[in-house]
């Protein structure tokens, strides 16, 4: 193992150039994450506690206060920011389901900035701006339940959750609008998390049925608390989670953020969770996750519970210095992965005669790694492929190895059954797509013949 390791790395070093030297930095990503502002996120803090709730089922013929006025109160900020972004109301009627005590309709807010020249590859970032003070009852058998009208009614500021991620959107948008990508972006403010994730499950159901190219979805939701109910402070750090198994695309997304986040401001860390969320709770990614797209959520470590759903989740008691330094680590993630090319595909064909399956990662004459790929619409300005490589119970790549414009390179000597191999698309400007990994499918039982 430590010998191919070795030999690995003096072929990375001796042969390809750039496999072990620090990336470069693209100029424009670096303004980006400098332009991000922590008094921007605050402002918008603040406004957001103004409007008392945004409760779905709050008032929207109230110009101050309510879900109403919120909500156009957000699109106008997208507005207001760049004509280039169109902005809009996805409406849905949501029928009483669950928590939902009565039929309601829901506004996602969202804003789009067109890609130049891939416009139909998306990178979604998202945060929730309804907002929710949990309001108990007694029933009649003397059982504790949620009061509907009594939960529609009570103040719920919601700065933290997720006022703290609304504000994040909106930052991105603010900055990111100024500039130009190769792929769309999709701006998002969602509906209707607090009871069942409907907003985003909605948007994610139409955008399955329009076979929408999202690359990735970003889900900022509870970043504004550095203080734990329980007296810990971090500003050191943010949890990234994403769904399994080890080589998912979400998974891929959230090596991806970590990676780019870590690049453009070095000593703020990813702590990457290998887990769709927290335990028994959910978030806007896991709609998306279950339909086929990749998407992760970004949270803090450091959440109040105390204030979590309640009438003190204020802007007295949320951070947004923190908030600042979570927005800038999913600027680079959007930014760099918006500017990107579309990640190669690895295919498997169909089962043949003798063979359980013909793979595109073989061992070659018996101790090479034979990897071949494909790229359906390389860009122009593609420079060609890098080849990724990490021990299986590493979390992140390790080697990596630049091979030209090709569709197949060979390692020799490296024993596939000990690694995981990768391989991304780089353009000339030094832009890296998502890493699309080699895995094994999973094992299948087939009915076995007794006599
Ligand atoms: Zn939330």
């Amino acid at each position: 193992m430590t010998k191919r390791f070795k030999l690995l790395l003096l072929l990375g070093t001796c042969c390809f150039g750039w496999a072990e030297s620090p990336k470069p930095l693209n100029p424009q990503i670096q303004a980006i994450v400098s332009q991000i502002s922590s008094d921007h996120i605050a402002e918008t803090q603040q406004k957001l506690e103004t409007f008392q709730t945004r409760n779905i089922f709050s008032a929207t013929d109230d110009p101050v206060h309510g879900v109403g006025a919120a909500r156009e109160w957000i699109a106008a900020q997208f507005k207001s920011y760049n004509p280039k972004l169109e902005v809009s109301f996805d409406k849905h009627r949501l029928a009483k389901q669950g928590r939902a005590f009565s039929n309601v309709e829901i506004w996602n807010v969202v804003a789009v900035l067109k890609g130049t020249s891939q416009p139909q590859e998306q990178v979604l970032v998202s945060g929730h701006y309804d907002t929710i003070n949990l309001t108990y009852k007694q029933n009649e058998k003397g059982q504790r339940e949620l009061d509907g009208p009594g939960t529609a009614a009570a103040i719920a500021p919601g700065v933290t959750d997720d006022g703290s991620g609304t504000a994040a959107v909106l930052e991105l948008a603010r900055v990111l609008s100024q500039y130009q990508f190769r792929k769309t972006i999709v701006f998002i403010a969602f509906a209707a998390e607090e009871y069942g994730l409907f907003g985003s499950g909605l948007y994610a159901q139409d955008a399955a049925a329009r076979h929408d190219h999202i690359e990735a979805l970003f889900n900022n939701d509870i970043i504004g608390s550095n203080v734990t109910g329980n007296g810990e402070t971090s500003n050191r750090y943010v949890n990234v989670f994403s769904e399994d198994p080890n080589d998912s695309p979400s998974r891929q997304v959230a090596r991806y953020m970590k990676s780019a986040a870590e690049r453009y401001q070095p000593g703020f860390e990813i702590n990457l969770v290998f887990r769709h969320d927290r335990f028994g709770r959910g978030g806007d990614h896991s709609p998306f996750a279950a339909l086929g797209f990749a998407a992760i959520r970004v949270t803090t470590p450091m959440e109040n519970f105390s204030n979590q759903h309640t009438a003190t989740d204020t802007f007295a008691n949320t951070a947004p210095k923190y908030t600042a330094l979570v927005t800038k680590a999913t600027a680079a993630g959007i930014a760099e992965l918006a500017s990107a090319p579309h990640a190669p595909q690895i295919k498997t064909p169909p089962p043949t005669e003798g063979r359980a399956f013909a793979s595109p990662l073989t061992r070659g004459s018996g101790y090479d790694a034979v990897m071949s790929w494909q790229n359906d619409s390389p860009e122009a300005d593609l420079a060609g492929y890098a080849v990724v490589m990490r021990k299986t119970t590493s979390p992140t790549w390790e080697r990596e190895i630049f091979v030209g414009n090709v569709n197949r390179f060979t390692l020799e000597n490296v024993n596939i059954d000990e690694v995981v191999l990768g391989v991304k698309a780089v353009d000339k400007d030094g832009n890296e797509s998502l890493v699309t990994a080699f895995t094994t499918p999973p094992y299948q039982q087939r009915k076995i013949e007794t006599y």
